[in-house]
């Protein structure tokens, strides 16, 4: 999320009153503490203030850091290498017009400022923790006020792994994960199959994407919609993918079969495919694109549309 000036004003407020009230409750404890010595208690009101303000102040600005963090990253620049790597590997980037380039540059700071992204028995680069971090931005880039709040480290393997997370062992057939139970808070990427989402190897495959999508999906049913989600597309969505993963269309066959494994990997490969392929898609389809255009609050088709016309105009 950006820090807004409305935002930041909000923030502010709301430390205020936070502060305000801690350092109440704190004095009048302290306070009701003293009272045992009736005898002292104005001797101990001075004491009890300062107490009282000291909680106060603290909770100030324990309520304010994460804003100020936040604005002090986005006040930094943008090194002009990353500007690179978005301009010549990420579509979407591209698509953006300047404004909107701007915020996703400002989100993909946040992003890389927040969550570690290490490498395991491989060496990381730039490019490499940009494309992470645009495959965390593309989903939520149509929300306002939402985070990534339970990761913390994005694992990149070297090549895909198996159950035992092993890159050399036997069955090496997934590119991606992200934590639950004992992974909790961690993503794991494999490196090929991240760089290859972007290298116009795959249509509608991006497994970076298909990742952040599972996390979006985990957060909102544990922390509830973005704002800008209606309810009613949700409670739309639901119910077709019910019925879709229980009598499959023969019409839908251009979708990934992988998705028709539950509901969950439904939404991670048909979020890849609306932001890889929205033409497609579509084209195809257009009533799923249409919900997956609410429920992100994003319309890639008409963006990359403008972006491909642009130059001739
Ligand atoms: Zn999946």
């Amino acid at each position: 999320m950006l820090v807004t000036p409305d935002i930041d004003r909000r923030n502010r407020r709301s430390s205020r009153w936070l502060a305000g009230l801690v350092t109440i409750v704190v004095t009048s404890v302290c306070l009701g503490q003293s009272a045992i010595h009736w005898q002292n208690l104005i001797g101990y009101i001075p004491w009890c203030l300062v107490v009282g303000v000291a909680f106060g102040l603290g909770t100030y600005w324990l309520s304010r850091r994460k804003c100020r963090r936040r604005l002090r990253v986005m006040n930094r620049p943008f090194p002009n290498e990353w500007e690179e790597i978005l301009k010549t590997r990420v579509d979407f980037y591209n698509a953006l017009n300047e404004f909107d380039q701007d915020r996703f540059r400002k989100l993909v700071q946040i992003f890389l400022a927040e969550v570690r992204v290490t490498g395991i028995r491989t060496d990381i680069d730039d490019t490499i923790r940009l494309l992470v971090a645009s495959s965390a931005v593309i989903p939520i880039f149509g929300f306002h006020d939402w985070d990534y709040s339970r990761l913390s480290e994005v694992l990149v393997y070297p090549d895909a792994f198996n159950d035992e997370y092993q890159t050399d062992g036997e069955d090496r057939r997934i590119l991606g994960l992200t934590g639950l139970a004992s992974l909790s808070g961690v993503m794991i990427l494999s490196k090929p199959a991240l760089l290859a989402g972007y290298n116009g190897a795959f249509a509608k495959e991006n497994v970076g994407i298909h990742e952040f999508a599972h996390l979006v999906e985990q957060q909102a049913e544990s922390h509830g919609l973005p704002v800008e989600v209606p309810h009613d597309t949700v409670r739309q969505w639901i119910a077709f993918v019910a019925r879709e993963l229980k009598d499959p269309q023969h019409s839908r066959a251009h979708i990934n079969e992988y998705g028709y494994t539950n509901e969950h990997e439904f939404f991670a490969v048909l979020t890849e495919y609306f932001f890889k392929s929205p033409d497609s898609l579509k084209h195809r389809d257009p009533v799923l694109y249409d919900m997956l255009r609410q429920i992100f609050h994003q319309d890639p088709a008409s963006l990359f549309g403008h972006a491909h016309r642009s130059p001739t105009h």
